[in-house]
């Protein structure tokens, strides 16, 4: 599979809006890879993960066409991850697209749905979206692609964030953003498994790394990948990868790369692509 980072900063971005703080002034001077969207992902070209107020702008970046996104799935409603409103455009209005859209999500983000489109959840036709509710533990076909969630650490509990591993043509991909340390039934389920692309978020960074609970500082980021190296997830050749990454922290690209290079971690940029 083909893995392309959109975005990979947590929700404010990196610079963050309206931020004057020393960090965001340093990223905007230095460019490159210290700027960084909302997070989001897409997996060969036909498959998205969240979808966040900057996916438009980055598909156009990285010459994604959207018309060839078949499925769409989505870890929580927070809107860095899910801008519902930008699904209207797929309307028979604006859009001459042929093929539908498999929606999968929690009922959470399912539910801002109706807000911005003005239809329940079983009208959708005029957006040749089909909406799937997602649970923790699910294992999902779709096509030649097949997808599990687990249970995040993150949001409140009526909320039932996820996190999912990803199949196609024997590569297993891990989508590990917005969590905190994993409950034991989801590292049980993640047991299950062998990764060749492990993506596991870094939020707090490597200023705060102590931080384990709904999202990870650095350490916590490299304490799972040892987690998952002892369960025996990872495949021998794997990709560990840091993202989702705010400003608060202050650290930029090379300190990122200074703290994870040595421990064998990619530290994820926006535009990075991996290929497994
Ligand atoms: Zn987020
Ligand atoms: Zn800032
Ligand atoms: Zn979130």
């Amino acid at each position: 599979m083909k893995l392309t980072f959109l975005g990979t900063a947590a929700a404010e971005g990196w610079p963050a809006l309206f931020c004057e703080c020393e960090g965001c002034k340093q990223a905007l001077k230095n460019g490159g890879k210290d700027i960084r969207h909302r997070c989001a992902y897409v997996i060969d070209n036909d498959t998205m993960v969240d979808f966040g107020p900057d996916t438009y702008a980055q598909c156009l970046s990285y010459g994604i066409d959207t018309a060839n996104i078949r499925r769409l799935l989505i870890t929580h409603s927070h809107t860095d991850h899910f801008t519902p409103k930008e699904l209207d455009w797929r309307s028979r209005g604006y859009s001459k697209v042929e093929h539908d859209l498999d929606l999968y999500a929690n009922q959470h983000a399912l539910d801002k749905l109706p807000a911005v489109l003005f239809k329940p959840l079983d009208q959708l036709q005029p957006w040749r979206l089909i909406p799937h509710l997602v649970k923790p533990g699910d294992c999902i076909e779709d096509g030649d692609i097949r997808f599990t969630a687990i249970l995040a650490d993150h949001a409140g509990p009526e909320q039932l964030p996820l996190n999912y591993i990803i199949e196609r043509n024997g590569s297993t991909i891990f989508i590990g953003n917005d969590s905190g340390w994993w409950c034991e039934e989801s590292w049980n389920i993640l047991s299950r498994f062998k990764l060749d692309i492990a993506v596991i978020e870094c939020t707090y960074g490597v200023r705060f790394k102590e931080h384990t609970v709904k999202h990870m500082g650095a350490d916590c980021t490299v304490a799972a990948r040892d987690e998952m190296q002892k369960r025996g997830i990872l495949k021998q050749d794997a990709i560990v990868v840091a993202t989702h990454f705010s400003h608060n922290c202050q650290d930029l690209h090379a300190d990122f790369e200074a703290f994870f290079n040595p421990k064998g971690i990619t530290v994820a940029y926006d535009g990075l692509v991996l290929e497994k």
